[in-house]
């Protein structure tokens, strides 16, 4: 992979805030892993390189502390909430005192 996942709004880009990243899939039938990246610009997330299998699935052994560990449950539906997950610092930062994230709502569009 000759870059990291690019932010097209900040033409920047993004950099690894976590390997390993656990998500539910819909319904909950599997947890799955992946690489979160964040846009150092705009902050914008998104997680790349997910496994072709699940790390587990809702019927095995160890689905429970898997789903322990996962970040968010996939869905659908329009989102009314931007849920924003709090991360340490990333190692070897730059130590300036990045501002903490703040939960951020936006409303429905209306345009569908
Ligand atoms: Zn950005």
């Amino acid at each position: 992979m000759p870059f990291a996942p690019i932010c097209v709004a900040c033409a920047r880009e993004m950099r690894c805030r976590k390997n390993g990243f656990f998500f539910k899939d819909y319904q909950a039938a599997a947890i799955w892993s992946g690489d979160l990246f964040e846009c150092e610009g705009c902050k914008a997330r998104v997680v790349v390189g997910v496994g072709r299998e699940p790390v587990v699935e809702s019927y095995e052994e160890g689905f429970d502390r898997a789903a322990s560990h996962s970040e968010f449950e996939l869905r659908r539906d329009k989102p009314a909430v931007v849920r924003v997950i709090e991360l340490p610092p990333a190692a070897g930062g730059r130590g300036q005192g990045e501002p903490p994230f703040t939960r951020t709502t936006f409303g429905s569009n209306g345009r569908d």
